[in-house]
C-alpha cells in the first residue's frame, strides 16, 4: 500500500527525524490560510506540493514555490487542477520552503534477493533514482542492515563518508538509522527520501547554518502485515487501488484480474493456480486468479461472481470448487443466487467435489447449471462455451 507524502512525513516525524512542518490543503482558500501561518520572520516562500501517489511530480508541475500568500493560493489553484500521470490532484501539501545547498537520495528497501533491508544512498539526489541507477550505477551505495541488530552507527557512518556528508555525521548517521527502524516499525517495503537535502536555515544568532531535512517521503507498507498495526490502514488513499481489488479486499476474496476471457472462481490458492494451467492447457486464457477461500457461504459466492463479470472480456465462467471446510450445497446456492441477479448472461461450468457434493450436484441439476464431473473436463467445457461452442465437449 501505498501511503501520500504528508502521512509518510508524520511517520518518520514520529520515529524523530527532521522534517519541515507542513498542513494538507484541499482548496487554494485552505492553501493559502495555510501559507499565511507560514511566512513568518524567517520564511521568506512557501512550497506547494501535489499529493499524489506518483513520482515526478516535481516535473509535471506539481512542485511550486511561493513567495507571498496570494501566489500560494494562485499555485495551489493551478496545481489542484492538474491530472499527473493520469491521477487527479485532490490534496497540497503546504510548508515552508526550505533554502537547498544540496540534494541527496537516501532510501531503506527490502531488498527480496538478499532478504534483508538495505539502505540505498546517492549524493545525486533530487532526480529519479532509476535514471541514476540506470546511467552510472557507481553513483548509488547500498549497505545492507543487519537482520537482528538493524543498521550499526558503523554502517551509518560509512553511508554518511561514501555521501559526502562528513559535515554532517551525526545527523547523517541519525537519519540512516531512523530510516531502517521505520522499516521495521510499520512493516514498509520501502522508506524513501528524495531529496534528503542539506538546508540553509539561519541560526539563533543570525548566522547561517546548514542541516540536514527530508524534503520529500516515500513510504509503501506492506499489505501483508496491515493488520498488525491498526490505524495505518486509514492511510490508505483511494487512489492506491482499483475499485474492483478494493471490492475483492473488503468481500475478503482474494481477487487478481488477468488479460484472458474465462473467469475462474475456486477455494483455495494452491487449486487457483492447478485451474488456471488447466484452462492453458485446454488452450483458454484465464481471466482472473480468485479465490473464495475457505468456508465461504453462499453470499461471498454471489459477490465473487459480480466480481467476477465486472470485466467485460469475460464470455465464459469456471467454477471449481473442492468442498473441505467449504460445502458444496452452500456454493451452489451462492451459483444460483448469483445468477438470479446478475445482469449479464455469460455459460457457466461448474464441478463441485468434496463436502456436500451429492447435495450440490442435485441443486445445480434443478437450477440447469452446466456441469462437469472433473477437471479437464470442466476446463474443456468452458474453453468450448468462451469460443461460442455449445460447451458440451466430449
Ligand atoms: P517529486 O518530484 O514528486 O519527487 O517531488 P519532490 O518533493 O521531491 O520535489 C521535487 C523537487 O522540487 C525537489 O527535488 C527540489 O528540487 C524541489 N523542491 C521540493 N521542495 C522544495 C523546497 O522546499 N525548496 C526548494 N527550493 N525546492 C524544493
Ligand atoms: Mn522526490
Amino acid at each position: 500500500m501505498k501511503i501520500q507524502e504528508a502521512d509518510a512525513k508524520s511517520l518518520l516525524v514520529a520515529q524523530g527525524l527532521p522534517v519541515p512542518p507542513w498542513e494538507v490543503a484541499g482548496t487554494p482558500a485552505a492553501a493559502r490560510a495555510a501559507a499565511e501561518r507560514f511566512l513568518t520572520d524567517g520564511v521568506e516562500k512557501v512550497v506547494v506540493k501535489a499529493q499524489v501517489l506518483v513520482g515526478g511530480r516535481g516535473k509535471a508541475g506539481g512542485v511550486k514555490l511561493a513567495p507571498s500568500a496570494d501566489e500560494a493560493e494562485r499555485v495551489a489553484g493551478d496545481i489542484l487542477a492538474l491530472e499527473i500521470k493520469g491521477i487527479p490532484v485532490r490534496k497540497v501539501l503546504v510548508g515552508p520552503a526550505a533554502d537547498i545547498v544540496r540534494e541527496l537520495y537516501l532510501a531503506a528497501v527490502l531488498d527480496r534477493a538478499s532478504r534483508r533491508v538495505i539502505l540505498m544512498g546517492s549524493a545525486e539526489g533530487g532526480v529519479e533514482i532509476e535514471a541514476v541507477a540506470a546511467e552510472r550505477p557507481e553513483a548509488i551505495v547500498t549497505i545492507p542492515a543487519h537482520p537482528i541488530a538493524g543498521f550499526l552507527p558503523f554502517k551509518a557512518r560509512e553511508m554518511a563518508f561514501r555521501l559526502g556528508l562528513g559535515a554532517h555525521l551525526k545527523d547523517a548517521v541519525a537519519i540512516a538509522q531512523g530510516l531502517v527502524r521505520t522499516m521495521g516499525a510499520y512493516d514498509a517495503d520501502l522508506v524513501e527520501i528524495n531529496p534528503l537535502a542539506v538546508v540553509r536555515e539561519t541560526g539563533p544568532d543570525g548566522d547561517a547554518v546548514e542541516r540536514l531535512q527530508c524534503l520529500d517521503a516515500k513510504i509503501t507498507l506492506d499489505d501483508s502485515a496491515l493488520g498488525r498495526h491498526p490505524g495505518l490502514e486509514d492511510l490508505r488513499d483511494p487512489d492506491d487501488e482499483d475499485p474492483v481489488d478494493r471490492e475483492a479486499r473488503e468481500a475478503g476474496l482474494t481477487f487478481i484480474k488477468l488479460d484472458g476471457t474465462i473467469g475462474c472462481m475456486v477455494n483455495g490458492a494452491g487449486l487457483a493456480m492447478t485451474t488456471m494451467d488447466l484452462v492453458k492447457r485446454a488452450g483458454g486464457e484465464p481471466a482472473n486468479f480468485l479465490d473464495i477461500g475457505g468456508g465461504a457461504r453462499a453470499d461471498k459466492v454471489a459477490h465473487a461472481m459480480r466480481l467476477i463479470l465486472s470485466d467485460p472480456k469475460v464470455n465464459a465462467i469456471l467454477v471449481n470448487i473442492f468442498g473441505g471446510i467449504t460445502r458444496g450445497d452452500e456454493v451452489a446456492r451462492g451459483l444460483i443466487e448469483a445468477r438470479a441477479q446478475q445482469e449479464r448472461d455469460v455459460p457457466m461450468v461448474v464441478r463441485i467435489v468434496g463436502t456436500n457434493a451429492a447435495e450440490a450436484a442435485e441443486l445445480l441439476r434443478e437450477a440447469r447449471f452446466q456441469t462437469a464431473a472433473t477437471l479437464d473436463d470442466a476446463a474443456a467445457q468452458a474453453v468450448a462455451a468462451s469460443r461460442g461452442g455449445s460447451g458440451a465437449a466430449a
